[in-house]
């Protein structure tokens, strides 16, 4: 159970560090724009930095919520939204702030940035791309209207298209005559405006913007758009990394699966949805045959790296409705909602024969015995449900490893 690579911490470090200049950032924009205090400013950066400090991912999210839900009280109590109003150029900045606010919900961020940008620059189509960090390329996060983009055939650094360009150069462009029937995938394009999202020099996003005729955006709408991307870039920021330490939250670094804290929560709820729908579930423990013997002869840098490769496979063979978690050490847990004890026993099995004929790292090959249980066959808590399929494991451990089981007998949950 031990992290012995050292990765989730380091990515956690990063994150954290990610986030708290992120909320550094905000706050003192917050005090420049007269929003808090300089008092108010000092007293959330300090719990910003407590929170930071915390060992875990949960604790260092359930510290940042709380920081943030002061930030939000703040600016609510500072000036009531209206989209009545006629918007001045502060305003529109003022208003992309705010949205620091929609701390969970993706579409409404991306959603009203882009109307708010319309405010500023009076687009037909615009299209927000953001910077996958895992495949170090832009891909689409929110549209209005058409997707746009320009010469989209041609790749760059960060993938395809002009807002590769842009995201390369870390420079805006604006383009205000292409009136020889420039298209960008069936839409006319006349003028095109590309601006990129930087955030302390690292780019997060780029930010198109085109209209039909020619000059629809002049210098000035350049200027505004620069400055939006520069006050989005920051709003984007932290709410990415929100999203990241959600899910380091509920994640564990080795593998990649799903926690067992993340696991439980979401067993409890599945129990929930059960019952009331009077669905049957199924549970299936899975632990690796030999683990130590693998560990003492070749070391655990390998042992690591066949867990990492374990939790791919089981996310390859999980069906989309499946959650698939570490439990500990060299544990796993599936859930498989709506399987009775039959298509449990079937899935079981064809996870178990897809990891014996896997091939390792280092060729190594490796087998694993899986017990199951079923809700409500077996039981009807998660203890007994976790008791059962642990009973069943040892079964199968006993039966001489490489087995699937489910203990015939039902027993008190
Ligand atoms: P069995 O077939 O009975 O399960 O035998 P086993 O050797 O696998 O025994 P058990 O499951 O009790 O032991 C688990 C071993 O897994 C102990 C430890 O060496 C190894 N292990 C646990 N966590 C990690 C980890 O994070 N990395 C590595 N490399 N090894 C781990
Ligand atoms: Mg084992």
């Amino acid at each position: 159970m031990a992290r012995r690579n050292g990765q989730g911490p380091k990515q956690l470090q990063d994150v954290t560090e990610k986030l708290r200049r992120g909320e550094q950032k905000l706050l003192k924009v917050l005090e420049d724009e007269g929003l808090i205090t300089t008092r108010e400013g000092e007293r959330l950066l300090r719990q910003v930095t407590q929170a930071a400090a915390q060992k875990r991912a949960s604790e260092v999210l359930t510290a940042a919520h709380t920081v943030h839900n002061k930030i939000i009280q703040v600016l609510r109590r500072s000036k009531a939204s209206g989209d009545a109003w006629e918007r001045t150029e502060l305003e529109i900045l003022y208003e992309i702030t705010r949205l620091t606010q929609c701390c969970d919900d993706r579409s409404r961020l991306f959603g009203r940035l882009l109307d708010l940008a319309e405010q500023a620059v009076p687009f037909e189509h615009a299209t927000l791309f953001l910077v996958d960090r895992e495949m170090k390329e832009l891909s689409v996060a929110a549209s209005k209207g058409e997707v746009v983009d320009l010469i989209g055939g041609v790749k760059f650094d960060f993938g395809f298209g002009f807002s590769s360009w842009v995201a390369k150069q870390k420079k805006p462009i604006l383009l205000t005559e292409l009136n020889r029937g420039r298209r960008s995938v069936g839409v006319e394009v006349g003028t095109f405006l590309s601006v990129p999202l930087i955030v302390q020099g690292e780019l997060i996003g780029v930010l198109n913007m085109s209209h039909s005729c020619t000059k629809a955006f002049g210098d000035e709408h350049l200027r505004m758009a620069i400055l939006i991307a520069g006050q989005a870039a920051g709003v984007l920021q932290r709410f990415l990394m929100y999203e990241e330490m959600s899910r380091l939250a509920i994640t564990d670094p080795l593998t990649g699966l799903f926690n067992r804290r993340h696991f439980q929560q979401h067993l409890e709820d599945e129990i929930h949805r059960a019952r009331r729908y009077d669905h049957a579930f199924s549970l299936a423990m899975i632990d690796i045959d030999n683990f130590k013997q693998l560990n003492d002869a070749h070391g655990h840098a390998l042992g690591d790296r066949i867990l990492t490769e374990l939790g791919r496979l089981m996310r390859k063979c999980a069906r989309s409705s499946d959650l698939s978690a570490r439990y500990g050490g060299d544990e796993f847990l599936v859930l498989m909602p709506e399987t009775d004890r039959e298509q449990a026993v079937r899935a079981g099995d064809r996870l178990r024969a897809a990891i014996a004929d896997h091939m390792f790292p280092r060729r190594k090959k490796l087998t694993a015995s899986v017990g199951l249980a079923t809700f409500p066959h077996d039981a009807t808590t998660s203890e007994g449900l976790l008791r059962k399929a642990d009973r069943a494991l040892l079964d199968a451990k006993r039966k001489g490893r490489d087995h699937v089981l489910v203990r015939a007998a039902r027993e008190e949950a």
